[in-house]
């Protein structure tokens, strides 16, 4: 498995900060809402946004499913956390469902993206169910670490937020070896007996800096602690908030696009609050509060891993329409990952194409 790391191809952008916007005068109402006096000048937008090959291989496997077992397919979970997405797959025959028991027995079942713990897999098995597993590869990888530090008799420590899907089948993986930690003041709380061997391993969709925090002091408490070899945070969700970060310095505002529920997208929104940038998470274009735009001159625009490129085009089309004219890339790195369909669809498909070369 290919991995990028940020500091080999950083490509560093040597735009600067705009000169400081004239001071305009507020807004006023109109019939039709709130109107800025004078309108942004410039839109910047953040590269590498937007789907990662984890999204783009679980969006792919529904739509591959759909195509070849017909409509209807299961998908347990939002197979991604983005609205519109799901949107547009419910209205291509997926049916989205919040547990594999609401899956009728013998039908096929899309596992989303975020991970299950195996009881999912048990229970999908006894409903016989036909289940296509497309968890990202980025997130078995942690609950393979979890199950190994588990089987040499480490007792894990999850770095992550309560109550999120991955976290939830992370934690299934190794019930009874296993505690989370969401926030420095969690470590505080621990306490073990002293012979226990520790180990720890985090969310793939953290802050970066915030999780920096959360390992430092966790060693400081437990020095002896085992630590992944490599760090779980996966290359999309680092990568995005370099380049959010690689753009605070020439923007006034930043907009991300990615919906409420998902991970990476909120921790780029407080990326840009932690650099003192005003930031707001928005679905797409229709969610633009335009007294976000006073003073403005520069806005930055990014989106979460599981946000399709289209709501990007729809929110410059939104300023375009507004008379920006100057929308341009600011560009950080290019990311070139890609992961394979699931195995049980590769499976299927080339049987399909063994069939019809026949
Ligand atoms: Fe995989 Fe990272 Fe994308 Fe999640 S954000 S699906 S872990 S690549």
């Amino acid at each position: 498995m290919r991995t990028l790391g940020v500091d080999s191809t950083t490509e560093v952008s040597i735009l600067g900060k705009p000169a400081a916007p004239t001071p305009r005068a507020a807004g006023f109402l109109s019939s039709s809402g709130y109107t800025p006096l004078r309108m942004v000048e410039k839109v910047l937008l953040a590269s590498p946004r937007g789907y990662c090959a984890g999204v783009e291989r679980a969006v792919d496997t529904v739509e591959q499913a759909l195509a070849l077992y017909g409509a209807p397919v299961y998908v347990r979970k939002q197979i991604v956390h983005n609205l519109h997405v799901v949107h547009e797959l419910e209205e291509r025959g997926a049916i989205f469902v919040d547990d594999e028991s609401e899956v009728p027995e013998g039908r096929t079942m899309v596992l989303s993206a975020h991970g299950v713990a195996p009881s999912v897999h048990a229970n999908a098995a006894a409903r016989e169910l036909r289940t296509i597993d497309a968890t990202c590869p980025l997130v078995t990888k942690v609950h393979v670490q979890a199950r190994r530090y588990a089987a040499d008799g480490y007792f894990v420590i999850l770095i992550g937020h309560a109550g999120h899907e991955e976290v939830v089948g992370t934690m299934g993986e190794i019930p009874g070896s296993i505690a989370l930690v969401e926030s420095l003041e969690d470590i505080a709380t621990l306490e073990f007996p002293a012979e226990t061997r520790l180990a720890y391993v985090t969310q793939t969709t953290l802050s970066v800096e915030e999780t920096r925090e959360v390992i430092a002091a966790l060693r400081e408490r437990f020095p002896a602690i085992r630590a992944p070899q490599r760090e779980d945070i996966c290359y999309a969700t680092s990568n995005r908030q370099w380049a959010v970060k690689e753009l605070l310095a020439a923007v006034d505002l930043l907009l991300v696009i990615g919906s409420r529920n998902s991970s990476n997208s909120n921790r780029l929104v407080e990326t840009a609050h932690a650099g003192g940038v005003a930031s707001h998470l928005i679905d797409d274009e229709s969610e633009i509060d335009e007294r976000w735009l006073d003073g403005v001159a520069v806005v930055g625009i990014t989106s979460g891993a599981s946000a399709p490129e289209k709501l990007v085009q729809g929110v410059c089309a939104w300023f375009r329409a507004r008379g920006v004219t100057e929308i341009e890339e600011h560009r950080f790195l290019e990311e070139n990952i890609e992961f394979r369909l699931p195995i049980e669809l590769r499976r299927e498909l080339e049987l399909g194409d063994a069939q019809r070369a026949h």
